[in-house]
């Protein structure tokens, strides 16, 4: 992209500068729509796509039928029915400055009569869906595609909640709005990938699409969807005739719409709407791009009507990138409980959207790589999706002269072993089963809430157990005596007895949460429960085949490989008997009764907040205590989890900038079935 003035180009050289714009920005567009893996910031792609809507204005018969800026960006997978839009589902237009959006203001006016209002609305960043009633009934559900056919994507939708079955009204509809992933479940998805070795989702919007756009209705089940609609293909079948009324309205038959709309008068109230929103966005429980004002007149927007690509009457104000400088000062490697290393930089501390942020994950070598990221470099970080401190790019210019590419380990940081890439996994893993780094996650694993639940044995205590060699394995940490506790930091009688006690009681806890706790490949507590309820003991279990194991509801294939394979080794079949051999129960015992303050969340401080959809603040807070934990009203560095529900707003920015755990209401649920 050249930046020569637009004025001083002659239509030979713009039509030679937008020929060479035209394949990058269609390349970029398959990354980012098709494949849902974006290979460059949004900002980058929007000041080219920017330059080339320049050139062809100023030089219409440049313009090519295959131009970006005359189709709608997207296709469809060859694997997914198709879906014809009979009113087709459109871009928006976008400006970057207030500037830009009082001249299209101005050209609006100039074209309509009357005098008229906008309707102001949150850019959510999602994807576009349309969903199809007939009756009241929903019917079919689709993905905008290249915005004449979309993808059939009925059954995933199915799963989300907020997308009702049956409207209150018996109308036959076609209702489109976006559909997106909150930030919180954004995180938890990326934090799961991560461990399995898988690249994460650049931003909530791909994570999002790429939950929808696949096969597998339980992937998009999981993945805690939701959506804001916002339009409506025909009006005639509504009562009301303006876009703010139509958000009252699609509400009124069951929808959820986003309630942050407001009516503006003029520009002035427009750029007072982008103020607010601006300022509050980092606090969103959702991801943001940008703000939409659209003519509020629905009879008014049809009469404007569109061009090919966007309707004339809405256009997107888009947010300027919050981007920060800050000097990176070294790169950690660590090594996680399943032995992937990730690197992460560590940077000079700086503000940056709501939080202080020093550290950003560089992911993989494979990232690291494409990144160039050495020790020195001035940085630009943005947060990715409203939320996650990311490395945009170094600054050439600021590069100190001897930066030498950082070399990527080829040994464990913790154990000095060779470092594999497993199954074409992007992610660096050590293998060695005695690595200590991976000893001590495993251990901590073990002794979360979830699995075996030994309250008081925290990181910090174990990695002191694992260097003093008090430990070497879990089985160990049942021979442990108060003697040896005495020796670890500030450690009495007391917190030495109260350790012991809670390792003692652990031996009684039913089979699931060994099962769990011993960090199986790919078996979560919930699978965990299911095996242990079927084979009863870790006898039967053990001799079990892969067939047997996946013959389980709820275990595939995959799962059930794992545990075969798992239990195949000498060394875990060591384990095992160790664990027997120090006392710890290996059978199925079922539910585990929580009372008198040694549930599940014994001794947990546990903060709620945001609206909850199944349940009440009170029933939520009632069962909490009763499984122990002490729930209060504010958020602070004593806080164990945070319980986020619908749009959570500071306490959950600050749970995030604190580093507190935070859980979802289906993760809450997911609790409470589990002590069923
Ligand atoms: P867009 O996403 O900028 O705007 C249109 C979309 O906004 C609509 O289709 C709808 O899904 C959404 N939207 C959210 N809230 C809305 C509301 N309240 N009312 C109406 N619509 C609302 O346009 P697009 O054509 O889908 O995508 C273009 C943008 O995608 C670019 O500006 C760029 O930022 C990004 N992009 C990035 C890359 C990359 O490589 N990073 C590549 C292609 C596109």
């Amino acid at each position: 992209m050249t930046d020569q003035p637009i004025d001083a180009l002659t239509e030979e050289q713009a039509a030679n500068e937008a020929a060479d714009l035209r394949p990058q920005l269609l390349k970029w567009g398959q990354q980012y729509y098709d494949a849902d893996a974006p290979a460059v910031e949004d900002d980058v792609y929007d000041r080219v796509y920017a330059r080339l809507v320049a050139l062809e204005t100023a030089f219409p018969a440049i313009v090519t039928p295959d131009s970006p800026t005359q189709r709608v960006g997207g296709s469809t997978r060859g694997d997914l029915p198709k879906v014809t839009h009979d009113i087709p589902m459109l871009s928006l237009g976008d400006v970057f400055s207030i500037d830009e959006l009082k001249e299209f203001d101005e050209r609006l006016r100039s074209n309509v009569e009357d005098d008229f209002d906008y309707n102001c609305e949150l850019k959510i960043d999602g994807l576009a869906i349309s969903l199809r009633y007939e009756n009241g009934e929903f019917v079919q559900g689709s993905t905008r595609g290249n915005g004449q056919i979309g993808e059939d994507i009925t059954a995933n939708l199915k799963t989300i909640k907020s997308i009702p079955q049956t409207l209150s009204r018996p109308l036959t509809i076609d209702v489109r709005g976006e559909c997106y992933m909150p930030k919180a479940a954004f995180l938890a998805l990326n934090e799961r990938r991560e461990a399995a070795g898988k690249a994460p989702f650049a931003n909530p919007r791909n994570a999002a699409a790429g939950s929808l756009r696949q096969l597998d209705t339980q992937v998009t089940a999981d993945r805690q969807l939701a959506t804001f609609m916002y339009n409506i293909a025909d009006y005639g079948p509504l009562n009301t005739r303006t876009q703010s009324g139509l958000l009252d309205e699609l509400a009124e038959l069951g929808f959820t719409t986003n309630a942050t709309y407001q009516v503006a008068h003029n520009m002035d109230d427009v750029a007072a709407y982008i103020d607010q929103y601006q300022a509050q966005r980092s606090d969103l429980p959702y991801g943001i791009d940008g703000i939409v004002i659209k003519a509020n007149s629905l009879p008014l927007q049809r009469s404007i009507g569109a061009t090919v690509k966007v309707p004339r009457w809405a256009i997107a104000y888009k947010f300027p990138p919050e981007e920060v400088e800050t000097v990176v000062r070294d790169i950690k490697w660590t090594v996680g409980r399943t032995g992937i290393v990730t690197p992460t930089a560590v940077m000079d501390p700086v503000a940056l959207a709501g939080s202080t942020v020093a550290r950003a994950s560089l992911h993989n070598p494979d990232y690291l790589e494409a990144k160039d990221i050495r020790l020195g470099d001035t940085v630009l970080l943005h947060k990715a999706g409203d939320i996650i401190p990311e490395i945009s790019q170094y600054i050439t210019a600021k590069r100190p002269a001897d930066a030498q590419p950082y070399p990527v380990p080829t040994h464990c940081p913790s154990c000095g072993a060779e470092l594999v890439h497993l199954d074409e996994e992007v992610a660096l893993r050590c293998i060695n089963p005695r690595c200590p780094a991976q000893l001590a996650e495993g251990m901590n694993h073990f002794a979360s809430r979830n699995a075996m639940n030994i309250a008081g044995l925290g990181p910090q205590i174990v990695s002191q157990l694992f260097d003093r060699k008090l430990v070497d394995d879990v089985a160990s940490l049942y021979r442990l005596t108060t003697d040896q506790l005495l020796t670890l930091d500030k450690f009495g009688e007391k917190s030495a007895q109260n350790l012991l006690t809670a390792i003692d009681n652990s031996r009684n806890n039913s089979l699931e949460r060994l099962l769990f706790g011993l960090g199986i490949r790919h078996v979560g507590a919930k699978a965990a429960r299911s095996i242990a309820a079927e084979f009863g003991d870790i006898d039967h279990l053990m001799a079990a085949d892969s067939e047997q194991i996946s013959a389980i509801d709820t275990v595939g294939e995959i799962i059930a490989d794992s545990v075969v394979t798992y239990f195949a080794s000498d060394q875990v079949q060591q384990l095992i008997a160790e664990l027997r051999e120090v006392g710890v129960n290996l059978t199925f015992t079922g539910a585990v009764p929580a009372s008198d303050g040694e549930g599940q969340f014994a001794g947990q401080r546990v903060v709620l907040t945001g609206k909850l959809q199944e349940l009440t603040r009170p029933e939520a807070t009632e069962w909490l205590e009763q499984h122990g934990a002490t729930v209060t009203g504010s958020v602070s560095k004593k806080t164990d989890l945070l319980i986020a529900g619908e749009a959570a707003g500071s306490k959950l920015t600050k749970a995030q900038s604190l580093n507190v755990p935070i859980w979802n209401e289906a993760q809450l649920q997911a609790a409470m079935d589990e002590t069923k």
